[in-house]
């Protein structure tokens, strides 16, 4: 991995050489730190902003990519020209279309069970916070406390196993993901994005920092950027930022360029 703010004069290059940009950016951990509880990651102002005037630009095409329900992510960012990529790659907002996975849908009544059955394996567990996100679920285990995360892995493995031919379970920064098992995730939803806008030659730029961003930097093509915020060896993504704070940085430097 090479340091991206060592080769920006790359970057540049290919963002002359391109006349349109796809720029996706992850949300937790990218574009805000990680927070103590999800709900607390707020966008500030000033990143608000930033992206307002980025989907301002003619150039650029703006999507965001989380782990998040749509809904959610919505909420947070309300900018209205945003597309998104949310749930995992399950859902797609773009423009006024709206794209859900059918399989994802029709698996939708399990996952109440499963919800329903972690709530009641977990409630002695303090500190532990289920997510329901409609097609899929998080279990974070931040905060919690008095019990290893392997004992609460375990929990919620003997559950997830009872669905194993419908859900697969996955780990994100303290943070367990329950997913329905088809072959689906941030880089499928990535392509399946590029198809719906009919943008398939254009610059790509992914900005991400956990292991479910990795499914993303995999579908990247050569001349693209994959971008990780904090270095990790094994990394497909082929340059590293240290700090979401970098992150807003890359984005400041990127309305400069482009302006
Ligand atoms: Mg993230």
């Amino acid at each position: 991995m090479k340091y991206l703010f060592s080769n920006l004069a790359l970057l540049r290059q290919r963002l002359e050489r391109y006349p349109k940009i796809l720029l996706f950016l992850d949300y937790d951990g990218t574009l805000v730190p990680i927070r103590k509880r999800p709900s607390l990651a707020i966008l500030s102002p000033l990143r608000r902003q930033l992206l307002e005037r980025l989907t301002q630009n003619p150039r650029l095409f703006l999507c965001i990519v989380t782990g998040r329900s749509l809904i959610d992510i919505q909420s947070i960012i309300a900018i209205k020209s945003i597309s998104y990529i949310a749930n995992h790659g399950l859902e797609i907002s773009l423009g006024r279309r709206y794209w859900v996975h059918p399989q994802a849908l029709r698996l939708k009544p399990h996952l109440r069970e499963i919800l329903s059955r972690l709530r009641r394996a977990t409630m002695h567990i303090k500190g532990v916070l289920l997510e329901d996100k409609g097609l899929t679920l998080s279990v974070h285990y931040r905060n919690v406390t008095g019990i290893s995360s392997e004992e609460i892995e375990t929990v919620v493995k003997s559950i997830v196993n009872h669905y194993k031919e419908k859900f697969i379970m996955t780990c994100g920064k303290k943070v367990y993901d329950i997913r329905p098992n088809i072959n689906w995730d941030k880089g499928r939803g990535l392509l399946k994005l590029t198809q719906l806008l009919d943008k398939k030659g254009t610059f790509k730029i992914y900005i991400g920092d956990d292991r479910t961003d990795e499914d993303a930097f995999r579908v990247m093509g050569k001349e693209d950027f994959a971008i990780r915020v904090g270095y990790k060896r094994n990394s497909l993504a082929s340059y590293y930022l240290k700090d979401p704070k970098e992150g807003v940085s890359l984005l400041q430097h990127l309305t400069t360029i482009l302006a």
